[in-house]
Parts: structure tokens; sequence; C-alpha cells
């Protein structure tokens, strides 16, 4: 079992697989998209693999897959196949924008994948294509329909955005009235890669309620899980639920179980810091296993309080503005 400095268990971590992506969120990366890693800088999938294990054994239990877009990357299926029979995980899920997504689920499902986050941030395919810059709509809807028709839970991730999808907020919250969906309202953050400038949050998870609540006085708190990010909530008669992560205030760090790679190999312990260590190159100047291990303990026990001091703590980048896509949202 890995504890952090601060008594925290760290047992989930999450795996950027690639930077590149299919769609063009503008509160993600802009339009001409990211200076894209080569082949060389991205991790490969048997390094891939040999981080996952030896983390697996020193006591992470979950793995969350996530980008970048995971399907755009060549072969990710092989991979995720691999991973699914390391011995010690307890939960592997993904995060996709579910626009390749679809043909995949009957093979998802019979990996054992029980849960997948897809991002959804409104329901008018007008507003899709001009929030996402591309008309892919129909195709993550698909995907939708796949995951549940596969007994795959659902979880929708909407980032709440000014002038782009108030209007959605209200029918999202419709949709888990006949659909067994979580839906997920995120204050939207800063990384951006500079898609456009962040001028402060103006959807906080206090406003994102008040609004859910005119169209559902009804709504009513529910206990959170362990490890929770989101505040939970149940709409009486509705088989889905809501949530609302405080991306932005981070309320919930305290509690917080997660550490992340980005597809370089960069180790986060949180997602407001600006990588402690990479874990490619170790692998790459051919270190050996347990000192690996050794290195990783160190960072996880080095690990900032909260956001606010991982923000502050920065050192190359000193304003959050990467992409969520290089980092792994
Ligand atoms: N491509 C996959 C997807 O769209 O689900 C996985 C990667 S994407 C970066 C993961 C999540 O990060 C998405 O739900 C996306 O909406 C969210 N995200 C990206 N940029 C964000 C921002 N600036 N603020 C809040 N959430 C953001």
């Amino acid at each position: 079992m890995i504890t952090d400095n601060h008594g925290r268990k760290v047992n989930y971590l999450r795996l950027a697989v690639t930077d590149r992506c299919n769609l063009r969120c503008f509160y993600c990366m802009p339009e001409e998209g990211l200076n894209w890693l080569s082949r060389s800088e991205l991790m490969s999938y048997e390094e891939m693999l040999q981080i996952c294990a030896l983390l697996v054994k020193m006591g992470i239990e979950k793995i969350r897959i996530t980008g970048g877009e995971p399907f755009v990357r060549k072969d990710i299926m092989k991979f995720l196949t691999a991973l699914s029979k390391l011995k010690g995980l307890n939960e592997l899920t993904i995060t996709t924008n579910g626009v390749l997504t679809a043909p995949y689920v009957p093979e998802l499902k019979k990996l054992g994948i029980k849960s997948v986050n897809l991002s959804l941030d409104t329901l008018d395919a007008g507003r899709f294509f001009a929030i996402t810059g591309r008309d892919e709509f129909a195709n993550v809807m698909q995907t939708m329909e796949e995951l549940l028709k596969h007994g795959i839970e659902v979880k929708l991730n909407t980032v709440v955005m000014e002038g782009k999808n108030i209007q959605d907020l209200i029918p999202l919250v419709e949709l888990t009235k006949e659909l067994p969906v979580s839906v997920r309202f995120i204050e939207e953050m800063p990384f951006n890669g500079d898609g456009h400038i962040y001028n402060g949050l103006k959807w906080d998870y206090v406003r994102i309620l008040e609004e859910v609540s005119k169209g559902f006085p009804g709504i009513k708190k529910v206990t959170d899980p362990l490890f929770s990010t989101s505040y939970n909530y149940e709409v009486p008669g509705h088989k889905g639920g809501v949530g609302i992560i405080a991306a932005y205030s981070r309320t919930f760090c305290g509690t917080c179980n997660r550490v992340r790679i980005t597809p370089v190999g960069e180790l986060k312990t949180c997602l407001y810091d600006d990588g402690l260590l990479n874990i490619r190159d170790l692998i790459r100047q051919g270190i050996a296993e347990n000192e690996i291990a050794a290195t990783l303990l160190t960072a996880f026990n080095t690990r900032a309080k909260d956001g606010w001091e991982a923000e502050r703590l920065r050192v190359v980048h000193k304003g959050v503005h990467e992409s969520m896509a290089t980092i792994g949202g």
C-alpha cells in the first residue's frame, strides 16, 4: 500500500497514452492543435506496461487510461488487453470523447471494463460543433448507447462554460431520468493549451448547483463515495445521478488518492504540479526496478498538500496553461 506524506492512500493511476486528439474543445486545445509529441518522446506500450506493472506491485489498484484521446493511438486495444491481465489491478477504466469508441465497446466489455467516462458538454449537435470544432455528435451518442447496451456504467463529463452550454445543464439532468447515467458537471480549469484566455471561473460548484436546482428543486445530496472528486446528488425518480466536480475550487484534495503519468512519462502527484520526475527516462537509462520504485516512493512522500500548494510550487511553468491533453485529464 502507498501512503503519502499527508497520510493519504495512493491507489489510483491516471495514465495518458497520447497527447493527440480528434476534437478541438476550445477549453482544452487550440484549433491548430498542439506541438505534437514525436514517437520517440512518447512512451512505448512496453514502457507503459512496465510502469503500470511496477505501480500495481507497489499498491496501485485502479488505472484510468486517458489522453489526448486514447482511441486515436494505434493498437490501443492490444495495450488495454495486456493491462487487463495485470495481477493485482482491481479496476481498469477509460476516459474517452466517444468519437471512435462505439465499435470497441463489445471488446471493452470482454476485458472486464465496468465503467467509462464519456465527455459530453451538450445535447445539441450545433453547440457540440461550436465547442469541439468537429461534427461528431452522432458518434458520441452512439458510443453512449453502445456502452449502456453492454451494461457498462457511463459517467458523462460536462465542462460548464459561460456562454456555451449553460442551457444544456437542465437537459443533461433530464437525461438521467430514463437513462442510468451519471452526469458530472466540471468547473472549467485554466488548462487550455492557451487556446483561449482563461478569465477566471464564472461557474463554480455552488453556482452550478443553484442552476440545476432551478430545474430540479427536489434534487437531494447523497453520501459521496470514498475518494470521490464529485459532490453527488440524486433527483428522486431518476435512474441516473448528478455530480459536481470542483476541479478549479479544489475542495477534494484532502482525500486525493490519485497520481498521473503524462504521455512522455512525467509523474504528477497533483493535477496542478508541473511534473516531479520522468519515469520513461529512468527506464530508458536502464535503472533497476527497485531503484525506480524507491524514487517513486520519494515522490509520493513529497506530495503537495493540495492543488493550491502544487500550483505555487511550480518551477518550470508558472501558470497552469498547458493543455489537459498533455497531462491526462
Ligand atoms: N479525450 C478524452 C476525453 O475527451 O474524454 C480524454 C482526455 S480529456 C483531456 C479528459 C477530460 O478533461 C474531458 O472530460 C475534458 O472535458 C476535460 N477537460 C479538458 N480541458 C479542461 C479544462 N480546461 N477544464 C476542465 N476540464 C477539462
